[in-house]
């Protein structure tokens, strides 16, 4: 494995290429990347570094999110076949039809979206400012896709009336209150953060309703010691690494998402090698998707 790992690091600066990691990622693609994080903090690194490649370990979505917002360089995908189930349960048709039902209605699409989506959108938001993003929105009926238990989360929080799509994590759904409840028992001094894509039966039991990044910085700040995390638990190896002394324990050992995982070291020395698979936005969709992007930015 140490082969590989000089082999990438060597490539990486022949071909001046910066690697993005998402938090879902396997442990030993977060410690090669130049930076872990969500995928719009990643998108937005990529962007602002001067990087000629760009290579994204994460989900489709993501690639095609840096490419929207890095049109002049090359993003990379290690395993183009990396997609994600809820982008993929609404397109751009879904959101025109539901315009018709709703026409007076905007739509903000998560960013977990096809660039497809993005552009037909009106706005675009993130797990951590979509109760923001709904409340700047000049409207009182607002469509909100795809993911209906990040909507019934928002939901919650503002005035506005949301029309939701039935979208969500197949990965964020096998998180259990159960499982909660028995972690709680197990760890009864531990704070339970879930992300707002678990179900509302889970959000409603738990100390903290946080996006990834949100997790990351409440555990840095927060004085407890151990804490329960709903959430794809490839976020416990960032968690345990900038918070050495504290303690992690996933909700659930199942809430682990296949596509995240594909991303291996030996695709990665490859897509270096090959420049392959780049991902492409074509123009005029970049430029629709990358408004609903700007717009988000704004607010
Ligand atoms: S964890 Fe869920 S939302 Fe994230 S990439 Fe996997 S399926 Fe998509």
């Amino acid at each position: 494995m140490d082969e590989i790992i000089k082999e990438i690091q060597k490539l990486k600066e022949d071909r001046n290429a910066v690697i993005l990691s998402h938090n879902y990622q396997l442990p030993e693609i977060q410690d090669i990347a130049d930076y872990v994080g969500d995928s719009l903090g990643l998108a937005r690194k990529g962007a602002e570094s001067k990087a000629d490649v760009i290579v994204m370990c994460g989900v489709k979505f993501m690639a095609e999110t840096a490419s929207i917002l890095s049109p002049d360089r090359n993003v990379l995908m290690p395993d183009a076949e990396a997609g994600c189930p809820m982008a993929n349960m609404i397109t751009a048709a879904n959101i025109r039809n539901l315009r018709l039902t709703h026409p007076a209605a905007p739509c903000v699409a998560y960013v977990n979206t096809s660039a497809e989506v993005k552009a037909e959108a009106n706005i675009c938001c993130t797990s951590s400012n979509a109760v923001e993003i709904v409340n700047s929105i000049d409207a009182e009926e607002i469509l909100f896709v795809p993911d209906k238990y990040l909507g019934q989360y928002v939901q919650s929080k503002t005035d506005k009336k949301l029309i939701l799509w039935n979208g969500f994590c197949p990965t964020h759904v096998k998180i259990q209150p159960e499982d909660i409840m028995r972690q709680r028992k197990d760890h009864p001094k531990a704070k339970v953060l879930v992300h707002p894509e678990c179900t509302p039966l889970v959000t409603s039991i738990a100390d903290a309703v946080l996006s990834t990044g949100g997790m990351l910085e409440y555990a840095q700040k927060n004085p407890c010691k151990e804490f329960i995390i709903g959430t794809e638990t490839g976020i416990i190896h960032q968690l345990s690494k900038q918070n050495p002394g504290k303690l992690f324990y996933p909700a659930t050992n199942l809430a682990v998402c296949p596509n995240m995982k594909r991303t291996t070291l030996p695709k990665l020395l490859s897509c270096l090698q090959n420049m392959e698979t780049e991902i492409k936005v074509p123009q005029d969709i970049r430029r629709k998707a990358a408004r609903s992007i700007e717009r988000m930015l704004e607010i």
